[in-house]
């Protein structure tokens, strides 16, 4: 069946990441209590003097998406070797904006030679969100085909985060993703087939769990404090896709109540972000929001180019 793949899919998707990441960014390592009782509902970018980041401004999460992006841009694929080259550019920049820790010692390796194959993080402090975070290019190039979507989504994930459960997060966003950005994600089965997707792991098990509290309707703020929005993949990613799930036809509400859950607030806004973007279109972002963003113009310019890649697979 050919697919219909819309630019605008893919520019919300990047530009959705970017925005989620954003929003969260003033407000990362917040708990919800307190973002309710000090900002009440986030709907608007604010500045954050202490990080040097202004309103509109975004952390690691985008930093890292852009080195997939522009290195799968350049290469026309997923290239490992290219994106660990993207990864250390960007490292030497010094512009960190919160580096995770197993990237940061991932970092060190590839500076001291050691190859990408071998460079993540591992152990289970290596079950971040460095990977479901940034990954949201790889689904759009690979969305045709969903069986090298699954080894290039470990490929790359494996360069900074060496964890089951780190791989299982990048291959269930990038997952999302594609069927989002090739048009046939339905919200009724994405929790059943993400599962089918990433197999037997503990983000599998979260992300039913999710799919029982979306069933009973749960509210945002009870569903996430349960499921989690710490650094912990298999609680990002499950808040992530509640959210979006909740009210997958509504980018605003499904950002605003991912950022709301507190603590990793930039990620869960990101992967959030990512998914609702690929699947309402750029159009389906608040006008605010689109043109508030850091760095819109060279975003949407590289989603373009993804675009006119995938497409050419067809
Ligand atoms: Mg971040």
């Amino acid at each position: 069946m050919p697919f219909d793949l819309k630019a605008s899919r893919f520019a919300g998707c990047l530009l959705g990441l970017a925005v989620g990441d954003a929003l969260g960014m003033p407000l990362e390592g917040m708990r919800a209590t307190s973002i309710r009782n000090r900002v009440g509902r986030v709907r608007d970018f604010l500045d954050a003097p202490w990080r040097m980041l202004r309103a509109g401004q975004w952390t690691d999460d985008t930093k890292m998406m852009l080195c997939h992006a522009r290195s799968i841009a350049g290469r026309g694929r997923v290239d490992v070797h290219d994106t660990a080259r993207e990864f250390l550019a960007w490292f030497k920049s010094g512009d960190w904006r919160g580096i995770g820790g197993s990237t940061y010692e991932a970092m060190q390796r590839l500076l001291a030679g050691v190859p990408p194959e071998e460079s993540g993080a591992k152990g289970e402090m290596a079950a971040g969100n460095g990977v479901a975070m940034r990954i949201a290019p790889v689904g759009l190039i690979d969305c045709l085909d969903l069986a090298a979507l699954h080894e290039d989504a470990r490929a790359v994930a494996v360069i900074t985060h060496d964890n089951p459960e780190a791989v299982a997060g990048g291959r269930a966003v990038a997952f999302a993703v594609a069927r989002a950005a090739r048009g046939d994600l339905d919200p009724a089965t994405l929790v059943d087939e993400t599962v089918a997707f990433v197999g037997p792991c503990e983000l599998a098990g979260r992300l039913l769990l999710a799919g029982r509290f979306l069933a009973g309707k749960m509210e945002p703020a009870e569903a996430l404090a349960r499921l989690g929005t710490g650094g912990y993949v298999v609680e990002t990613v499950a808040s992530a896709f509640f959210c979006f799930l909740r009210t997958p036809r509504d980018f605003e509400e499904t950002v605003s109540r991912a950022v709301e859950g507190g603590l990793d607030t930039d990620t869960t806004g990101a992967v959030a972000g990512a998914i609702s973007g690929a699947f309402n279109g750029l159009e389906g972002i608040p006008a605010r929001w689109r043109e508030g963003v850091e760095a819109a113009g060279e975003i949407l310019a590289l989603a373009e180019r993804i675009h006119a890649l995938a497409a050419s697979r067809q």
